[in-house]
């Protein structure tokens, strides 16, 4: 393990104490919690990992632009400002902010479903990306290449297209039937992964041959821009705003939560390249959902720090320390035998849950076993993404198998150190070396969608 991880390229100006827990008093608060670690108080978790969005530490840049929103209904000042930094990034025409990302896909994805039966194909849906498109009347179709459910093979790309499949896909159902692609990246779903901007680039390709609309879901467009400059050939001495601008001219329309990329604790991003009605149906659209169209779902205050954090996310001193801190929790973890997506990607450690617990069925949840017992472990909250978080078929209402049962350990922006990395290093291989004792869960309480958020289970 080379010791060549960027230092923080920021100093501490505000600190926000945290508290370490007992075992004993978190095998009560889990059990209250219905074993869904959702459900529990914040300051009853000593390092959280549940997420990486809206759970970033913004810059004293940030801080001093909040006090210059101007909360006009109409017309704000400061959506200007916003809108000049998404265009400057993006160098699309239309931008509409709403409150975060799956505002944006509500308002713009049905658009794109003209008639029954029309699917959405993407590298990978984010859950709410698929729980929209699943609202729209539409099926969501994933189209990621199989390296990526190989968790112990080396591959730069993991997040990419199967590109042959695409195109069987489309031929299979008819392009007519076809609403959209859409492009995730960093595809979040399978390890927070990369796509290639070669790939990028033939899918787009793919889409004008049968005249399909291009979405790009770039909640994390500056993670994969980076490591499109760190991995993929030609691309060494770009800039990483260059990148970026090269993957969104590909897109039609640029859906982006900017809790993740934004550096802001909430806010959303639609823009819109050149399409006119596209435009005209998101803006119609907002006003009822959202809010109109300067403010969207944001106050102007917010807006404010959104400007500023687009523009840091860019930052490749910035972007550098944030993926080797995400790298070395990876590299900890692999020197002790633990299972991960490897190489790690963008925001998170994919630890392989199906390689640690392959006695629970996956009907049984093993990844939230092991998230579970991570808490009790030490405190850190973590997240499952796998079978329990998948749901059900719509039509069977069987439960979904997740052809990869993860633990995520999203890492906030900014956030915690590599010393609190260590901690959480710590207990993840404890729990590795006890995973004999890791018991499958069952449901006493499951909601009909997005089941994950507020289910109840119990240890079987
Ligand atoms: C977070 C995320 C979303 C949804 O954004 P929210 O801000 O959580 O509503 C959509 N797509 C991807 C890839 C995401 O990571």
């Amino acid at each position: 393990m080379k010791n060549d991880y960027a230092a923080e390229p920021y100093r501490i100006k505000a600190v926000e104490p945290i508290k370490k827990t007992t075992r004993d008093k978190r095998e009560t608060l889990l059990e209250n919690a219905g074993y869904n670690p959702f459900a529990l108080k914040s300051e009853d978790v000593y390092i959280d990992l549940l997420t990486d969005s809206g759970t970033g530490a913004m810059s004293d840049r940030q801080w001093g632009a909040l006090m210059q929103g101007d909360e006009a209904y109409a017309g704000s000042k400061s959506f200007f400002r916003l809108e000049g930094v998404v265009q400057h990034i993006t160098q699309y025409k239309y931008f509409i902010p709403t409150h975060q990302g799956r505002g944006a896909e509500q308002v713009a994805l049905p658009y794109f479903v003209k008639k029954e039966g029309m699917a959405f194909i993407s590298n990978m849906h984010f859950d709410t990306t698929r729980a929209h498109v699943e609202l729209t009347g539409a099926r969501a179709i994933d189209c990621v290449i199989e390296e990526c459910f190989d968790t112990s093979t080396y591959h730069p790309f993991k997040g990419n297209f199967d590109l042959k499949k695409l195109r069987r896909i489309i031929e299979e159902r008819g392009a007519e039937n076809i609403a959209g692609i859409i492009t995730t990246i960093t595809n979040n779903s399978s390890g927070g992964q990369p796509v290639s901007l070669e790939n990028q680039m033939a899918v787009r390709n793919i889409a004008d041959e049968y005249n399909i609309p291009l979405i790009i879901d770039g909640a994390r467009h500056a993670e994969n821009a980076y490591f499109i400059k760190q991995r993929e050939k030609g691309y060494e001495d770009e800039s990483v705003l260059n990148i970026t601008r090269k993957q969104l001219a590909l897109g039609d329309i640029f859906l982006m939560s900017a809790k993740k990329d934004g550096l802001v604790n909430m806010g959303g991003v639609i823009a819109i390249k050149d399409d006119e009605a596209l435009y005209e149906y998101c803006r119609t659209r907002i006003v009822p959902l959202e809010g109109f169209p300067t403010y969207g779902g944001m106050s102007g205050r917010d807006m404010e720090a959104m400007a500023v954090g687009l523009e840091e996310a860019l930052d490749e001193e910035y972007l550098r320390h944030r993926i080797d801190q995400v790298r070395y929790l990876g590299d900890r973890l692999r020197k002790a035998g633990v299972p991960i997506q490897y190489p790690t990607g963008g925001h998170a450690v994919f630890v392989d849950c199906k390689a640690i617990a392959p006695h629970i069925p996956y009907h049984q949840f093993p990844a939230q076993s092991v998230v579970n017992a991570l808490y009790l472990e030490t405190g850190v909250r973590a997240v499952e993404i796998g079978s329990f978080l998948l749901g059900r078929d719509p039509d069977t209402k069987e439960n979904l198998q997740s052809p990869l049962e993860f633990m995520r350990l999203t890492i906030p922006r900014r956030t915690y150190t590599y010393k609190h990395l260590d901690v959480v290093a710590e207990g993840v291989v404890k729990v590795y070396q006890n995973r004999d004792k890791l018991r499958g869960l069952t449901f006493t309480y499951e909601p009909p969608v997005l089941r994950h958020f507020t289910a109840k289970l119990k240890p079987l």
